[in-house]
């Protein structure tokens, strides 16, 4: 098969491996607008069941990706002088680019093409490919392009958020809440690698306004941060990589695929990264379109199976995120609790994980919240 993939991010990529190593006369070219050494954003996260998957898809890549990757256990939410940390929250942490490159590197070597700083303005140029796939990130020129078969539905969220790193350690997933000036600040934090760690802030528009990030340079923008999160960073900085204050954008598409051209990854469907998802759902997406194109004789077909597996379980996904993002544009009205009791809504807000399934997690934890509970009902 001739196959084009528009976008060499985590989808793309591990298409490109899965379908070359299981036939190596596909004839696959991935178009990527940035060079092999650019990328936007800091690190990711991985849960264990996604690391399961990778080793079990592409055992390769997958050593590289754990000779790299920051391990921890812990979700730790910080909130005025106390810290509560939740056990039993396995995840690994990686470095973006890191990651690309070792995907990159094993795409190239089981013999796709990547034509790195090759912008693709009309995803038309490639229709007469057996399969084109738009794994172009969430502003997809892909989807746009086709509006009218995909059908997308985008909303805007209200909140700010941008991503920095900093050489300050977060040795858990680290949630961290401040109220500076006013305004209320959410960081959602945690290491990659044994130096540097991802710090994203994200505050309600009123926050944001208030503050007026509008008029702010990047490096006021820091300055300003590093204020706000003076006590969690230990006296380090808050490191720009193009930072810029954006909204969050809710994509969905009703049509996941038309004729030859299909959508994979954040240009199909993104999920807010409070629950830390995007990197896993690509990598996923690219796992079950690849799969369908084993099952099925046509491409047709093999699109049309991988919307109707796939569909429902991005449906779930997407509606745990939409909870969880929905908590934390409404951070503000939770200020008011106590520590343990913020931390234990905090933990529920997905509605993934219920009080036994935080007691199997952390009995300790719980214990502690119960007796307060008891404390103060008597
Ligand atoms: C602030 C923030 C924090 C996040 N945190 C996490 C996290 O903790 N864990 C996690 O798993 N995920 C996280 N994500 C999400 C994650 O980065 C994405 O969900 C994931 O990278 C999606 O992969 P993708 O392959 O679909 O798209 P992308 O990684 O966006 O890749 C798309 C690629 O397409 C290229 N491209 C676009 N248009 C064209 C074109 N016309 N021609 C050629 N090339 C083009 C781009 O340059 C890019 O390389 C976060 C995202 C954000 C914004």
């Amino acid at each position: 098969m001739k196959i084009g993939i528009i976008g060499g991010g985590p989808s793309g990529l591990y298409l490109a491996i899965l379908l070359k190593k299981q036939d190596a006369r596909h004839e696959i070219t991935i178009y990527e607008r940035n060079g092999p050494n650019d990328t936007f954003g800091w690190g990711v996260v991985f849960s264990d069941k996604t690391l399961r998957k990778l080793r079990d898809y592409d055992a390769e890549s997958y050593d590289s990706i754990a000779k790299a990757f920051a391990l921890w256990e812990n979700v730790a939410i910080v909130k005025g002088e106390d810290t509560i940390t939740i056990r039993g929250n396995r995840f690994a942490g990686l470095q973006r680019l890191e990651m690309l490159q070792i995907l990159s590197r094993r795409a190239e070597a089981l013999g796709a093409k990547i034509q790195f700083n090759t912008f693709i303005p009309d995803p038309e140029a490639l229709r007469d490919h057996d399969l084109v796939v738009g794994a172009d990130g969430v502003n997809s020129l892909v989807r746009q392009r086709y509006t009218e078969q995909l059908k997308p539905d985008i909303s805007t969220r209200p909140n700010k958020y941008i991503w920095w790193g900093t050489r300050q350690l977060f040795h858990a997933l680290t949630l961290t809440f401040r109220e500076f000036e006013g305004g209320v600040f959410a960081a959602h934090s945690y290491k990659f690698n044994r130096d540097m760690s991802t710090f994203i802030v994200e505050c309600d528009y009123e926050t944001w306004s208030a503050a007026g990030f509008e008029n702010m340079t990047e490096a006021q923008s820091a300055a300003y941060l590093e204020r706000v999160f003076a006590r969690d960073l230990g006296g380090n900085n808050l490191l720009s990589n193009k930072s810029q204050w954006i909204n969050f954008l809710l994509v969905k598409n009703r049509n996941w695929y038309f004729e030859n051209v299909v959508l994979l990854g954040d240009a199909l469907h993104t999920a807010h990264f409070s629950i830390g998802s995007g990197t896993k759902l690509a990598l996923e997406d690219s796992i079950a379109l690849f799969e369908a194109l084993q099952e099925q004789p046509s491409v047709g077909a093999a699109l049309e199976l991988f919307t109707e597996r796939r569909k429902p379980q991005i449906d779930e996904y997407q509606q745990a995120a939409y909870e969880s993002l929905v908590w934390f544009e409404h951070a503000r009205d939770y200020m008011h609790l106590d520590p343990l009791s913020f931390a234990y809504k905090l933990m529920m807000r997905s509605k993934r994980i219920d009080h036994e399934n935080l007691r199997k997690r952390d009995p300790e934890f719980i214990a502690r919240y119960e007796a307060a509970q008891t404390t103060v009902s008597s």
